[in-house]
């Protein structure tokens, strides 16, 4: 998923004319300083921590600044926090700006509904997912007249505004939909939208872009932070590998069989961290290869879990084994295996001699695993 850091959001909203902040991002305390030195950025200012998750003004990582020391002192305080373990590497410096009210909007794709679909609340300024549901209207855009007039008045009804105001959303609901269509987005998500004066500008900007289209897109190939350097790696090699916050990491073969697996673990007590899908192959070399970028992300135990059906058991298995020989002494890991299927007595046997603990029942085996784990972090 191309997810835009909202500098890089607005970024994109600058180009198609939805009104913004005057603002400028800086790296350091510094940079931050001589932005408001230099006039860049107008006092009184706000220093954004930029960040993929949501929630920084509640979360601190939000702050007002009325002099150039306080923007230095506000942008060192937020490039020194882990925010909801991210690192903050970048703030974003913008004037402060009057609010008269905080509204919300959003362009996203209704996949029961097969349509886009405008988001919109009077209640902005707050995570949308704590609005009550009365409060949030959605309407469907047919994508080829794409937005009309119908859909922005009753936008505008939602909002309560009328006159200037009124045209300055019918303006930055044209360029809302551009983005989205242009830039082929699943998301973009103005939060808070403010009305200040008689017009309206985003305060907030969040962008996510349908990695299906990123081919289209190279300009967001250098976006991808959100990716972990070994979910990189993966990537390149086509790995279907994801890294989360559990120590036990799991190989298996096909999303459902990955998934139930992930459950069981959970449901045992088990934090899973790494999963690994081998889909449909049983080719050694790449069985090889998602192994050996397991095992550098340390996991605590490894649970196997492989359904034989086109793939092979016994290939996989071998696979297996010779990774584990590759894999540094201090790197190793207890791996606990279940492998059903084609030519599972043979895979078993590979493993054994291996010395690779073989279970065939599901539970006991993610019980092992999770055992395992306990102990080792
Ligand atoms: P998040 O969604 O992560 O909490 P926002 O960008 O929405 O971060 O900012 C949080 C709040 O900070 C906004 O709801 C708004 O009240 C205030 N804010 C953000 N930018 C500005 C600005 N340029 N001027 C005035 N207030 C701002
Ligand atoms: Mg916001």
């Amino acid at each position: 998923m191309v997810k835009l850091a909202e500098w890089q959001g607005k970024d994109v909203f600058r180009k198609y004319g939805i009104p913004l902040p005057r603002g400028a991002v800086a790296g350091s305390a510094d940079e931050a300083e001589s932005l408001v030195r230099s006039g860049a950025v107008p006092l009184p200012c706000v220093v954004k921590a930029q960040v993929l998750a949501g929630g920084r003004g509640k979360g601190g990582a939000v702050r007002f600044a009325n002099t150039p020391e306080e923007a230095r002192g506000a942008a060192g305080a937020i490039l020194a926090l882990e925010f909801k373990g991210e690192r903050v590497r970048k703030v974003l410096l913008e004037e402060k700006l009057s609010i008269g009210r905080e509204l919300y909007v959003s362009m996203t794709l209704d996949r029961t509904q097969r349509l886009p679909v405008l988001i919109t609340s009077a209640k902005g300024g707050v995570e949308i997912e704590t609005v009550a549901d009365a409060e949030i209207d959605r309407q469907s855009v047919d994508p080829f007249p794409g937005l009309t007039g119908y859909e922005k008045r009753r936008a505008a009804q939602v909002f309560g505004i009328s006159g200037s105001q009124a045209r300055s959303l019918d303006r930055l609901l044209d360029s809302l939909w551009k983005v989205f269509q242009r830039e082929d987005a699943e998301l973009v998500e103005i939060n808070p939208l403010a009305i200040v004066g008689d017009g309206l500008v985003a305060l907030d900007a969040k962008v996510i872009i349908e990695d299906d289209a990123a081919f289209r897109h190279p300009e967001y190939a250098e976006v991808r932070d959100d990716r972990t350097e070994l979910e990189e790696i993966a990537r390149e090699k086509e790995i279907a590998f994801v890294q989360l916050d559990g120590n036990i990491g799991v190989i298996a073969n096909g999303a459902g069989l990955t998934m139930a697996t992930l459950d069981v673990l959970k449901e045992l007590g088990g934090a899973p961290g790494v999963f690994l899908d081998l889909g449909g192959t049983d080719d050694p070399k790449k069985v090889t290869e998602a192994f050996l970028l397991m095992a550098r992300a340390r996991p605590a135990s490894v649970f196997l879990n492989i359904f034989g059906g086109v793939t092979r058991c016994d290939t996989v298995a071998k696979g297996l084994v010779d990774a584990m020989g590759q894999v540094p002494a201090n790197e190793r890991f207890p791996l606990i295996a279940r492998i059903r299927g084609n030519n599972e007595k043979e895979g078993i046997e590979i493993l054994r001699s291996a010395g690779v603990t073989s279970v065939s029942d599901l539970r006991a085996s993610a019980q092992a695993a999770v055992d395992a784990a306990r102990g080792r972090t």
